[in-house]
């Protein structure tokens, strides 16, 4: 793969990745964004009949906020692991889990916001292991639920794309919001797996940062 190109939407990252025949884009911002979103497409080149697939690491509205307009107005696929697919068809959220006060602010915030999600139809259903080959992109599908009973993570190369499993944003850490926290430990677990030694992570929020830095993240 060559080069890809993180798009910073306000709070939250989404990724264009060049891939045979076109573009496949990692998670779609906030609607508020989606101007910016547009640019940054066409910026890099990518056209309405070039935007192949966009994967979802998880149905939340910072994320999924524009897949609706990518769907009707770029006709791209919307990609979701099958265990979020409800939840994106619907624009319902489940509850969420916070840790400490602040934590409680948040989790009423985005039960507020998760409200303005129209919800979106979905055309391809993950699973966990899943390859991308189809779109022409050589990167597998791992299933890590925690932050949602669905979210993923792509590995691409030594590329780490971890949606809300881990966050950058002063250091390396979580999301904190979780759906069920033991599923959470067990992803972060994992993905201290699946990440190659010398691999980068791309979090949902804040910026890149080394493998090595899984080590020190707790929840
Ligand atoms: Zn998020």
């Amino acid at each position: 793969m060559t080069t890809f190109t993180p798009i910073k939407l306000g709070f939250v990252n989404a990724y264009l990745l060049p891939v045979s025949g076109g573009y496949v884009l990692i998670d779609s911002g906030i609607p508020g964004k989606r101007a910016e979103l547009g640019s940054a497409l066409k910026a890099a080149g990518c056209r309405a009949d070039s935007l192949r697939l966009v994967v979802l690491t998880h149905p939340d509205y910072d994320h999924a906020g524009n897949c609706l307009w990518l769907r009707d107005s770029w006709k791209a696929k919307i990609a979701i692991h099958e265990a979020d697919a409800e939840a994106l068809e619907t624009g319902v959220m489940l509850p969420r889990k916070g840790i400490g006060a602040v934590m409680k602010v948040f989790v009423g915030l985005s039960s507020l916001l998760r409200s303005a999600n129209p919800g979106c139809p979905v055309d391809v259903r993950l699973a966990e292991g899943q390859s991308l080959a189809d779109w022409g992109l050589d990167a597998r599908v791992y299933h890590l639920p925690g932050h949602t009973r669905g979210s993923v993570g792509i590995l691409c190369g030594k590329d780490f794309f971890a949606g809300d499993l881990v966050a950058n944003w002063k250091k390396p850490g979580t999301a904190f919001l979780a759906e069920n926290f033991e599923d959470y430990r067990a992803s972060l677990a994992r993905v201290r797996q699946i990440v190659p030694a010398d691999g980068t992570l791309w979090p949902g929020h804040g910026g890149p940062f080394p493998a090595a830095a899984l080590a020190d993240i707790r929840f």
